[in-house]
């Protein structure tokens, strides 16, 4: 450790995840001396626990299912199973390269990086390993961990969240996913394609309840078609064990078994405890409450992250991460549109979006305002070739810009990039027509979307 007690930082950054670390790496590129402490491994939930090994799991299950699907395409492969070990230790192997390149480049930005449990001490301090660490500013970035449900309790064996179905030791025979959401939906879609016998269970009326109803609906038929079982709309009750499971009962009294059952009910802030409230951080059900600009109630307290009630992703931590290093820096910042932000959920089929939802803009802009388009991929060749189907929506402020893209499809995540800039840009559907997509990709069907709804269609219907 390189500072001794009368060291005080430009910044000291408690939590060493995605928005902790690239506050740090910001703050340190524009001259920060930046102090960041981590009581696990820098990196956080996202590459250890959560978006990388994840998509490793997808990854497999997608290669499992072309292995069962290839005689379509005329190569002769065949499935013979899954080899769990193997899977975990390509899974880690990605983890660790993506590790150590992390550790490399907090080690060359000169960041101070402190190995241990920090708690807020003041409000420019944080305790760890029996010292203080002294800054001008202090960065809050704990996260977030599982949640659970009242009465139901994690036992990390039959009753598991996804921390440990990260590193099961088998496939489960049958498995009850309990919650729709992105990280219920991407376990169902991995063991489904691993083998399991998947049901979900979704209080809310859809899968993927947060996305554009129609993009719920087209996951819900692709997942009808793959044998992934979904009850929906009715809330969960009790989770009891079987002789060799569980069983859970629903609100309504319908029952279901399996071997194991996933609690995927959303994650909750690492707050607790931690001297927050203590030091007078505003907060809400555990969430540290900021400003747009990620500024607590306390003038030297910035909070980033998982731990504050914005949307929880890896890519909103790093925004929000970076606006605080700028910010105090003296650089010139401007709040996030989080509508703006790129959202993928990576089953398969893929759901991706960016901006809002044809019943959100209806609410914001009158329904006789806004105009939706359908664009589906059975007319994209690049879709056709993969043999993957669903659709790109558009939703338009009448004679405006685009407000919301809503994509369904295998590959489709690596859409939203273009979409993105459509939305964040405000670009009209003329102006996206007038652009060249190239023949034949899956990006083609996004200009063609915006051609049809520039009124001039090329593969599409009129
Ligand atoms: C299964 C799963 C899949 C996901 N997939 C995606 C995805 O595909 N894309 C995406 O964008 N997001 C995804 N996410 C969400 C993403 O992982 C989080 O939004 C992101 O990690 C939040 O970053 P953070 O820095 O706020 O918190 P975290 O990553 O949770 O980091 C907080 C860090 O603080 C440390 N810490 C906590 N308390 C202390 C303390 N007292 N002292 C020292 N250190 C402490 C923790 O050890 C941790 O490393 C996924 C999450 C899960 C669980």
């Amino acid at each position: 450790m390189a500072n001794d007690a009368s060291t005080v930082f430009d910044l000291v950054i408690l939590g060493g995840g995605s928005g902790g670390y690239a506050a740090a790496l910001r703050g340190a590129q524009l001259g920060l001396d930046v102090a960041l402490i981590e009581k696990d491994k820098v990196g956080g939930t996202c590459l250890h626990r959560g978006c990388i090994p994840t998509k490793a799991l997808l990854h497999a299950g997608e290669i499992a299912d072309q292995a069962r699907e290839s005689e379509q395409f005329g190569v002769k492969a065949t499935f013979e199973g899954i080899d769990v070990p193997a899977v975990h230790k390509y899974k880690d192997g990605v983890i660790s390269g993506l590790y150590k390149g992390l550790q490399g480049l907090i080690a060359s930005r000169k960041v101070t990086y402190i190995e241990g449990e920090g708690r807020l001490s003041s409000p420019t301090s944080v305790d760890v390993n029996g010292q203080r660490i002294q800054g001008r500013h202090v960065l809050l970035a704990t996260g977030s961990v599982p949640k659970s449900l009242p009465g139901l309790e994690i036992d990390g064996n039959r009753i598991i969240s996804s921390d440990h179905a990260l590193v099961l030791d088998r496939v489960p025979k049958s498995a009850i996913v309990l919650g729709g959401g992105v990280i219920g939906v991407e376990f169902a879609s991995a063991w489904k394609s691993f083998g399991s016998d998947i049901t979900i269970i979704e209080g809310l009326k859809h899968l993927a309840p947060l996305e554009d109803e129609n993009s719920s609906k087209l996951l819900e038929r692709a997942f009808r078609k793959r044998g992934i079982k979904f009850n929906l709309g009715t809330f969960f009750s009790k989770a009891e064990y079987t002789a060799d499971g569980v069983k859970v009962t629903l609100a309504d009294g319908k029952e279901f078994e399996a071997e194991i059952l996933l609690v995927a009910v959303g994650r909750g802030p690492v707050s607790a405890g931690l001297g927050y409230e203590e030091q007078g951080v505003a907060m809400d059900r555990g969430y540290v409450l900021v400003d747009e600009y990620m500024r607590t109630n306390v003038p030297t307290i910035s909070a980033v992250g998982d731990l504050v009630p914005t949307l929880q992703l890896a890519h909103v931590g790093f925004a929000e991460g970076i606006l605080v290093a700028e910010r105090l820096a003296g650089l010139k910042t401007v709040p996030i549109d989080y509508d703006g932000v790129p959202r993928v959920t990576y089953c398969h089929p893929e759901v991706a979006s960016v901006g809002i939802t044809e019943a959100k803009a209806k609410e914001i802009y009158g329904a006789d305002k806004v105009v939706a388009l359908k664009y589906n991929l059975a007319g994209n060749g690049k879709s056709k070739i993969l043999n993957t189907a669903g659709e790109i929506k558009l939703v338009q402020v009448k004679d405006g810009a685009v407000v919301g893209v809503h994509m369904v499809g295998d590959r489709m995540g690596e859409q939203v990039g273009e979409a993105q800039l459509i939305y964040n840009w405000e670009a009209l559907p003329a102006e996206v027509a007038q652009l060249i997509h190239a023949h034949p990709t899956q990006n083609e069907a996004l200009g063609e979307a915006h051609l049809a709804l520039a009124g001039k269609p090329l593969h599409s219907h009129d």
